[in-house]
């Protein structure tokens, strides 16, 4: 099963609501009756059921900003799909192999493609980029990890 933070959310809220199961069942309990002192540890329960929801929720909204679209971010522009092929001229870039062109000079840009990929080098620096970047990383960094990111 994959991770999601809708799928954190909802493990959330299932502890969430059985916090509110446990309290409700031990509120049902009169203040004075025997009862009321061994289910003292089932309603430090449902505490520790919130706070679990809690935790839940935030590793969700951890995840959420992880995944949020990323911009590679490397100092040169590259065709998204071939890499390192991109010519430019008089402001305009052009790749080689699929001549797709840009009315700009995408070699002098940051690279704006979303980031889908971690690539981990030898000495265990991570850099994170796109499609277009990592082929040609793939070329220079030898002994370096290319983990493709999960896509949603
Ligand atoms: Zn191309
Ligand atoms: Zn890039």
């Amino acid at each position: 099963m994959n991770v999601t933070p809708a799928r954190l959310r909802f493990l959330a809220d299932r502890a969430g609501a059985l916090a509110d199961e446990v309290r409700a069942l031990c509120e049902g309990v009169a203040v004075d009756a025997p009862e009321r002192d061994p289910l003292a540890a089932a309603v430090e329960a449902a505490g520790w059921l919130d706070r679990g929801s809690e935790d839940l929720r935030r590793a969700a909204g951890d995840l959420d900003r992880l995944w949020a679209v990323r911009e590679c971010g490397m100092p040169w522009g590259v065709c998204p799909e071939h890499g390192r092929t991109l010519s430019s001229s008089a402001g305009a870039s052009t790749c080689r192999v699929c001549r797709r062109t840009w009315d700009h000079d995408r070699l002098t840009k940051p690279c704006a493609e979303p980031v889908t990929w971690k690539v981990t080098d030898e000495a265990g620096t991570v850099t994170m980029m796109c499609d277009g970047h990592v082929l040609g990383a793939h070329a220079v960094l030898r002994g370096a990890t290319f983990t493709r990111l999960a896509t949603r």
